[in-house]
């Protein structure tokens, strides 16, 4: 037998049955199946494509928890009812509380599991919608590896190119699943880890067609085959008026090559359209942002900044890469804004007049017309952009994440439109919908697909089993 990364077991043959059956092989994923594995049951998981990771390795692999050992080793003073209500207010209370509260009761035994299976954080830092910093990096393969290495030891096993593409059900409840060849495995339980749909352009412009010029990156996987699994069996949809693209990116042609795109308006750029002209407070969420983005003429518009954002630059930070991107050659740079403005070919006047006024109605202390009083969010406060060199960086709108889903009870029980659950059917990561509700705190994908994953696993492995041990 084969192994994949981290050493776990690959399957070749499709057994019969199964204690539990995880679809896709993202952190959700590979969570579920660590945590069915722990509590006993024989689990497969199966990924559709040839490798581990989907959006999960592709992410800036940022987690939001809160009450961490690296936040007490930074100094950082944070709670879980701070989060609580960064959730709420971020999500404008349209988020599902009950799920809400679940994130907030598990979060820390969460990142507590995964650093005993050996995860790493770095150093922490605040990102969108955190009023206490709790972004923790980590990489994102590396933990994959770890969660598979330990469902391996337990039993576990993996197939590859085995895309799941119906659920069998026997009168209301689900027993297994058929592949897209037409095999077919049972089992006592299924968990759905099968991510968004950021990759699937169909999908996008029934449930959010107002990203039909935003550029596409996450996992090739990634065209909601579980979220279509479910549909059929009546499952009921949340949150899919707020799915939001991300401000930042750069490249139009390879979306797949750049990452997660640079935020220096975080650190006191603005952001101007074709014609020169800013049209957003850039201290708001980078999805807000985003969205103000993709109405402007052309789509493309620019971030531009000074040498006083650039000393701010962190290579560590994709978002503030900005020295790393002058190295790559993707910045225009100039002496003067003048310069700048012709460079990136913006009308003759145009920007300089932008820059003018808005540094003047920083020097005089007016206030901001589209109502910019910090950098980002509530911290920091704007800065003339006077200082050469100057920076322009082509910025538009990527669809990362599609944040909406699968309606699911605390236990991660698919429930349909009515509220019941789909017997023995599970589902976590970012196929779910619920936790976000109308806006999206920087960590909290990755963060529900670790803490939602193990739940769904551990629920799932508990549905009375027919196995015979
Ligand atoms: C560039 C980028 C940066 C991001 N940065 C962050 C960040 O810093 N913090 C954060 O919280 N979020 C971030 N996100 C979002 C986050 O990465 C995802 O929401 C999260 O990783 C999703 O995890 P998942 O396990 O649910 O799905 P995924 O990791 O996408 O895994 C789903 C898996 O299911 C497989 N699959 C699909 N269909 C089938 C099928 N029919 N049968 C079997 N398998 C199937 C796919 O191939 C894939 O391997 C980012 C996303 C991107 C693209």
């Amino acid at each position: 037998m084969s192994s994949a990364p981290g050493g776990l077991p690959v399957e070749t043959e499709l057994p019969e049955r199964v204690g539990v059956l995880v679809l896709g092989a993202g952190l959700a994923g590979c969570a579920a199946l660590l945590a069915a594995a722990e509590a006993g049951q024989y689990a497969l998981l199966l990924e559709k494509t040839g490798e581990i990771g989907g959006s999960t390795v592709k992410s800036a692999g940022l987690s939001a928890f809160s009450g961490t050992d690296e936040q007490v080793e930074q100094g950082i003073a944070d709670s879980v009812d701070l989060l609580r209500k960064d959730l709420l207010d971020v999500g404008k209370n349209r988020n599902d509380p009950a799920l809400v509260d679940l994130y907030c009761e598990h979060q820390l035994a969460t990142y507590r599991w995964l650093k005993g299976h050996g995860v790493r954080y770095g150093e922490i830092h605040a990102a969108s919608g955190q009023s206490a910093p709790r972004s923790h990096p980590t990489d994102t393969t590396r933990m994959l590896e770890l969660l598979l290495r330990a469902a391996g030891e337990r039993g576990a096993r993996i197939m590859f190119d085995a895309p799941a593409d119906r659920l069998l059900r026997d009168g209301s409840r689900v027993t297994g699943v058929r592949l897209a060849d037409g095999r077919e495995v049972r089992a006592d339980a299924v968990v759905l880890a099968t991510g968004g749909f950021s990759m699937n352009p169909e999908l996008l412009a029934t449930f959010a067609p107002q990203m039909e010029h935003a550029l596409r990156q996450g996992g090739a996987g990634n065209q909601g085959d579980g979220l279509k699994m479910a549909m059929a069996l009546g499952a009921g949809l949340r949150d899919t008026p707020y799915i939001k693209g991300t401000y930042g990116h750069f490249h139009v042609e390879h979306p797949d090559e750049d990452g997660t795109g640079i935020l220096a308006v975080y650190k006191g750029a603005i952001a101007v359209n074709r014609e020169g002209r800013r049209f957003v407070d850039e201290s708001r969420n980078y999805k807000e942002i985003g969205d103000a983005a993709l109405v402007q003429p052309g789509v493309t518009t620019w971030q531009v900044f000074d040498a006083q954002a650039m000393a701010q630059a962190n290579d560590e930070v994709p978002i503030y890469e900005f020295a790393g991107r002058e190295r790559a050659g993707m910045l225009a740079k100039a002496g003067t804004i003048a310069a700048l403005e012709a460079e990136i070919g913006l009308p003759e006047g145009s920007l300089q007049r932008t820059v003018a006024e808005y540094n003047m109605a920083i020097e005089r202390g007016e206030p901001d017309p589209l109502g910019r009083a910090h950098l980002s969010g509530g911290v920091g406060n704007p800065t003339p952009i006077d200082r050469p060199p100057f920076y322009a960086h082509p910025s538009g709108t990527v669809m990362l994440a599609t944040y909406c889903g699968l309606t699911v009870d605390t236990r991660m029980r698919v429930l349909d439109w009515w509220g019941a659950p789909i017997e023995r059917l599970y589902a976590a990561g970012e196929i779910t919908g619920g936790l976000h509700g109308a806006g999206y705190m920087t960590g909290t994908s990755i963060g529900k697909s670790g803490v939602f994953g193990r739940l769904a696993g551990r629920n799932a492995a508990h549905e009375e089993s027919e196995l015979e041990w």
